[in-house]
C-alpha cells in the first residue's frame, strides 16, 4: 500500500459488507410490501453484495414493517455464495427464521441494561442465556451476535470499551460464532473506535462494526476503523434505518458511501457501487423522500455528472 502515500494508515486489501438495509434500513419505516423488499433484496445481491440481513422475525406488533418475515425469505431467488440473514430476538423468533431457512442469525445484546430491556424486552444476564438457547437450537447456522449501543446509551452513563468487549465475550462463550459492536446511538467516534480496538487486544477476527451516523461520524469512523485493521462493517443501502427504541437514532452508515470510500483507497468490496446507487433510487421509491446518503445523489467521484 505505499502507492498511498506516507499520510495513510495501512489497510486492508479487502472488507466484507453485510448490507443490513433490508432490515435495520426498513425498519423503522412505513410498511413496505413484501415484493418490494425482496426486490431490494435481489437489487443488493446483483450489485455484488454476498451478506444480507434480509428481515427481522420480530412481533408484527412491535415491529409492523417487519411483518411477513417468512414470506420475505421464501420469495428471494437464492443465489450460491451469498449469505442472508435475519434478525432474531429470542428462541421463538430464530425457530422461525430457521424454518424459513435463513443461513445465518443475529441476534443483539445490549452494552446498556435499560436499552436491553426496552429492545427485548429481558435483563443482560437472560439474553445471554438466551443466545445459549438459539446457538442450540441453529445447529450448524452460524449466530452473530451483536452488542448493541456498545459505544454509548441513551439512558446509562458512558459505556466503557471494556464493558462491551467482555459483554461480546460472554456472548462467544455462549456459543455465538460471530461478534458485531454496534453504535445504536451514534456515540462513536475515531477515538472510541480506537479505544474498542484496544480493548479488544488484538481479538478482531471475524469481528464486526455496525455504524451509524447520527451525529456525522460513521464515514469517519469506518475509516479509522479500515486503519485498525477491521474487516467486517454493516451498512444499510442509502443510509437508512436505526431503532425504534433508540430515541434520536440516524441512519446506518450508507452502503454506498463505504464502497465508494473504499474504492478510492483501494480496499476491495466486491460491490458495484454504481449498482448500488440504483439500489438507493429503488430504496427512496420504496420510501417515498429521498435517502440521506450524499453517494446515493452525487454518485462516487470517478462519475463526472453532477447529477444522475
Ligand atoms: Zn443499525
Amino acid at each position: 500500500m505505499s502507492d498511498l502515500g506516507p499520510a495513510l494508515p495501512e489497510l486492508p486489501s479487502s472488507i466484507a459488507i453485510r448490507d443490513v438495509g433490508p432490515r435495520d434500513g426498513l425498519q423503522p419505516e412505513e410498511p413496505v410490501a413484501v415484493a418490494d423488499r425482496i426486490a431490494l433484496v435481489h437489487a443488493l445481491v446483483a450489485a455484488g453484495v454476498t451478506r444480507v440481513e434480509v428481515a427481522a422475525f420480530v412481533s408484527p406488533k412491535a415491529v409492523p414493517a417487519m411483518a411477513g418475515a417468512a414470506e420475505v425469505v421464501a420469495g428471494i431467488e437464492r443465489r450460491a455464495g451469498i449469505t442472508y440473514a435475519a434478525l432474531v430476538p429470542n428462541l421463538r423468533g430464530a425457530e422461525m427464521a430457521l424454518a424459513a431457512g435463513v443461513d445465518e442469525l443475529t441476534v443483539t445484546l445490549s452494552a446498556s441494561p435499560t436499552y436491553n430491556r426496552r429492545n427485548v424486552n429481558m435483563e443482560v444476564d437472560e439474553s445471554v442465556a438466551v443466545i445459549a438457547t438459539i446457538v442450540a437450537a441453529a445447529g450448524s447456522t452460524p449466530v452473530d451476535a451483536v452488542v448493541s449501543c456498545a459505544f454509548g446509551s441513551p439512558y446509562e452513563d458512558d459505556v466503557s470499551p471494556a464493558v462491551a468487549v467482555a459483554l461480546g465475550s460472554r456472548a462467544a462463550d455462549a456459543g455465538a460464532a460471530r461478534l458485531t459492536y454496534a453504535d445504536t446511538t451514534g456515540m462513536a467516534t475515531p477515538l472510541r473506535i480506537a479505544e474498542l480496538h484496544g480493548a479488544l487486544a488484538g481479538t478482531i477476527d471475524d469481528v464486526g462494526l455496525h455504524l451509524h451516523d447520527t451525529r456525522g461520524t460513521a464515514l469517519v469512523n469506518a475509516y479509522a476503523a479500515l486503519g485498525l485493521g477491521f474487516t467486517r462493517f454493516d451498512t444499510a443501502v442509502g443510509g437508512l434505518g436505526g431503532s425504534p427504541f433508540a430515541h434520536g437514532a440516524g441512519g446506518n452508515l450508507a452502503t454506498e458511501e463505504l464502497v465508494a470510500l473504499c474504492d478510492d483507497l483501494g480496499v476491495a468490496t466486491g460491490i458495484d457501487v454504481e449498482a448500488l446507487v440504483s439500489a438507493a433510487a429503488l430504496v427512496e421509491e420504496l420510501v417515498g423522500r429521498p435517502v440521506p446518503s450524499g453517494v446515493a445523489h452525487a454518485g462516487p467521484r470517478t462519475r463526472r455528472s453532477p447529477s444522475r
